[in-house]
């Protein structure tokens, strides 16, 4: 463990306390820049690993976060502020950390960017009271989204609950003002100081998870130099097309920007500004692709504030209060299937298996392999929800339990239950020569471009080392339609 040993400087009183959380980054950050206004600073990131446990954060998310945290750390050391590393394995124990480091170091403020999930907002609010009781405290800053949440509401002061109007109102917005990056953040002068402080960054086997294969840690590199570096390059280069290639998997035409948008090394108003750079930062749309970008980053926007807005969704409960109580197949066999990349339906084998090697999957596939548990297994999505958490790198409960109501149609502004996706229709028209598929799912890279979307349809006599369909298309889709028409009111 390496330490500080320094002296408090006796006018030293305004220094400030800037907790890091899901915002690893130090451009454009919203806590960071008023904290520095506000005075010199000293950083602390809160390790929590039981409670990540609690959350289902993939090993690959946790791996990614405490690379990130290194490269973070030496950014600090640009500018002179110093890092705590501290442990908590439950949030219960955060508020006595933080007032033991205030107290130690004579802070009386701490700032941090909010966070919006139920547990979060929880946890925050104990330490604002906490901190109140030795009358020092907690401020926090909106950051992670475009707009304020809370404040992106109809004409009756309420939350939008169809996309299209909030996308509406988001447009009217951000034609009035498109939001800046804050300047850069200061090096501020050295701090002496007499405490020493802990800044051991664990790693993941030292937190007994197994370790992430290198490969797997070289598809995602980490620091803020290059996720700007992938950002421009989407920008000057795929945005353009994005319309017309971001539903076709193999051609990785998306930006793979998630990783780094959900763990915060890159913010929300960086990729707004790269978006509109061409046009001199106005928000003035010239391209089909560069609109469909921006209606994602709406998309990503929508469910924050839906998750901040109806609290009930951080629990596990549908949106549609209606289906709350759905019955779901108890089929632990289809759902070890459908995880594996074992269901025998090619498109949604490939789907589960580049989510276990790479821990992403591209978002077409990712609604194909919801929908297909979701209707055709007939298996709860909250077990699909968890099992990619369990292993997405850009795991986020907004946009996951988003993503997943919305295949199960028990969701916002969900698809109605009766579109259901066949995923052989899907799987033809948007991997068309096979090649996602050739990709994943090695022993059925030697067939055509038509048999390899479903081959034991295609040719009857087939032989193969990959299962049957577990389940026949056809059938499945009818039982869920009349089993969610059921319960529907
Ligand atoms: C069942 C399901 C689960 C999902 N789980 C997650 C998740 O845990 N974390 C996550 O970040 N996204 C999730 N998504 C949304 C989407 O699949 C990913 O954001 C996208 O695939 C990331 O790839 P990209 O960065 O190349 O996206 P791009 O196509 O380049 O889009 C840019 C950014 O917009 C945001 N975005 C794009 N599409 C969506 C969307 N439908 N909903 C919300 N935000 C979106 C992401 O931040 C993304 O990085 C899920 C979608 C589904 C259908």
């Amino acid at each position: 463990m390496t330490s500080h040993f320094m002296n408090l400087h006796p006018l030293m009183t305004d220094l400030q306390l800037i907790w890091f959380r899901q915002d690893l980054r130090i451009h454009d950050h919203s806590a960071l820049w008023h904290a520095q206004q506000a005075g010199p600073c000293i950083a602390i990131v809160i390790l929590s690993p039981a409670q990540w446990q609690r959350h289902d954060d993939a090993t690959i998310k946790i791996d990614f976060y405490l690379r990130q945290l290194k490269s973070l750390k030496q950014q600090l050391q640009t500018l002179n502020i110093p890092l705590i590393i501290e442990q908590a394995d439950l949030w219960d124990d955060i508020p006595e950390k933080i007032l033991h480091w205030l107290n130690t170091l004579q802070i009386q403020t701490v700032h941090a960017n909010i966070e919006y999930e139920l547990n979060e907002n929880q946890r925050d609010r104990r330490v604002i009271q906490h901190l109140a009781n030795a009358q020092k405290s907690l401020k926090l800053y909106h950051d992670r989204c475009i707009f304020n949440v809370g404040t992106l509401l109809n004409k009756n002061q309420q939350p939008y609950k169809v996309f299209g109007a909030f996308k509406k109102s988001a447009y009217e917005q951000l034609h009035i003002s498109l939001p800046q990056c804050f300047p850069p953040p200061e090096v501020q002068t050295p701090i002496d100081l007499t405490t020493q402080l802990p800044t051991h960054i664990t790693s993941t086997t030292e937190l007994g998870l197994v370790a992430t294969p290198r490969e797997q840690q070289e598809l995602w590199p980490v620091t803020e130099a290059y996720a700007w570096t992938k950002l421009d390059d989407f920008i000057q280069n795929d945005v353009q097309h994005y319309d017309q290639t971001r539903d076709f998997p193999n051609l990785q035409q998306t930006s793979m920007l998630s990783p780094y948008l959900n763990i915060g090394i890159l913010s929300i108003r960086q990729c707004l500004q790269a978006l509109f750079r061409p046009h001199y930062g106005l928000f003035e749309i010239t391209q089909r692709g560069q609109q469909i970008w921006l209606d994602e980053l709406l998309w990503r926007e929508f469910y924050q504030h839906i998750l901040f807005h109806f609290p009930h969704l951080s629990k596990g409960h549908s949106f549609k209060t209606e289906l709350q109580h759905l019955s779901w197949r108890d089929a632990k066999q289809d759902l070890y299937a459908w995880q594996h990349g074992l269901t025998g339906i090619p498109i949604v084998d490939a789907g589960m298996r580049q989510l276990l090697h790479t821990g992403w999957m591209h978002n077409r596939v990712r609604m194909i392999c919801a929908m297909f548990l979701s209707k055709n297994l007939l298996i709860d999505w909250r077990l699909g929800e968890q099992w990619f958490m369990q292993h997405l790198i850009d795991g986020d409960l907004a946009a996951n339990n988003g993503g997943w109501q919305w295949c199960a149609s028990t969701g916002v502004d969900a698809v109605p239950y009766f579109r259901i996706f066949n995923p052989v229709t899907q799987s033809e028209r948007f991997d068309p020569n096979g090649d996602y598929i050739r990709q994943w799912l090695p022993e059925l890279a030697h067939l055509n471009a038509k048999v390899i979307h479903a081959p034991y349809t295609f040719q009857k006599d087939i032989q193969l080392d990959y299962p049957k369909p577990i389940v026949d298309l056809k059938q499945s889709r009818l039982r869920a339609i009349e089993h969610f028409k059921q319960h529907s009111s």
